[in-house]
């Protein structure tokens, strides 16, 4: 990259202080220290960003980063600890676009410390954190090569001339491993084509995630295995107590009747609300979505 400075310090074009590098990194001093013997080490190769690594070379400078930290505390450098450090992103701090990982010696009293906000201090409850997990977990699921193949053969048995979707969501039904099989097999068989999810979660996790018609998905089972492809038909956002008889069927649950499906999901989404601190209400508002298989059909 012509204008980035890393490069050029990998390329000898910008001075730099140099105290490691092989073939696929470089380890330097860092211009503006954090503390004296503050390092950089860097890939030789341009990557802006942690997504844009090969984490083939993320492992190896994790491994130039330990050797560099092994090295400080051995020589005569004030260093009584190490912190290592990768801002990822602007809004992580990240100032110089080229992957660096800071390998920062520390000492008792030097100055320098995190930042928290008052969050920090009221710890989530076990809920919230299963629900960051679920979360988080549904990205490794995208990643995972049996996913991948599954939309790939959905894709492939799209007619001619028909475009794939540009993107896909992936994830399970329900909040246990349990629910996820049990409902992801209902599905399968044909008898569950609807579901429903509580607004407010959206509030929090933000809009752009509601469903939509037009939407595709990966389901899997609670193992994060995929089971087929679904397209969202509709989408409807409707008060619990307004839920009907029509939806409840074809919720596919229990006997299909509406009593069980209100039993069922009442209990589910007491759940859901105290994982957002917030109380079940007859009118709290669900998102109401009904939606087909399209692969394997
Ligand atoms: P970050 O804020 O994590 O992107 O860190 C960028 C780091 O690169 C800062 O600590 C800078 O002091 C350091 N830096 C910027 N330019 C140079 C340079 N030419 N040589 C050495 N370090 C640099
Ligand atoms: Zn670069």
């Amino acid at each position: 990259m012509d204008n980035c400075i890393f490069c050029k310090i990998v390329n000898g074009d910008s001075p730099a202080s140099i105290i490691f590098e092989d073939q696929t990194c470089v380890v330097f001093m860092d211009i503006q220290p954090v503390n004296t013997g503050h390092a950089l080490v860097i890939p030789k190769i341009h990557a802006a960003s942690l997504s844009e690594l090969d984490p083939e070379i993320g492992g190896h400078l994790f491994q130039a980063a330990q050797r560099t930290a092994q090295a400080i505390r051995r020589s005569q450098m004030r260093c009584e600890g190490i912190n290592l450090f990768l801002a990822d992103g602007e809004a992580a701090g990240q100032d110089v676009f080229h992957v660096h990982l800071h390998v920062i010696p520390r000492y008792s009293g030097d100055g320098f410390g995190f930042n928290f906000s008052d969050r920090y201090w009221q710890k989530p409850s076990r809920d919230e954190l299963y629900t960051s997990a679920k979360i988080i977990i549904a990205g490794f699921v995208e990643q995972q090569p049996a996913v991948e193949a599954l939309w790939r053969a959905y894709t492939a048995s799209l007619p001619e001339g028909v475009r794939p979707p540009d993107s896909y969501d992936v994830w399970s039904f329900g909040d246990t491993e349990k629910m996820a099989d049990e409902l992801g097999q209902l599905v399968q068989a044909g008898i569950k084509t609807a579901t429903c999810s509580l607004l407010w979660e959206y509030e929090v996790e933000g809009d752009e995630d509601m469903p939509k018609g037009g939407d595709v998905s990966v389901i899997t089972d609670g193992q994060g295995a995929p089971l087929c492809v679904i397209e969202t038909v509709e989408v409807e956002v409707t008060p619990f107590g307004q839920v009907d008889e029509a939806f409840a069927y074809d919720e596919g649950e229990g006997d299909r009747s509406l009593e069980y499906w209100r039993s069922a999901h009442w209990k589910f989404f007491t759940r859901m609300c105290g994982s957002i601190g917030r109380e079940p209400v007859e009118t709290m508002p669900l998102v109401c979505e009904r939606f087909r298989v399209v692969f394997p059909n």
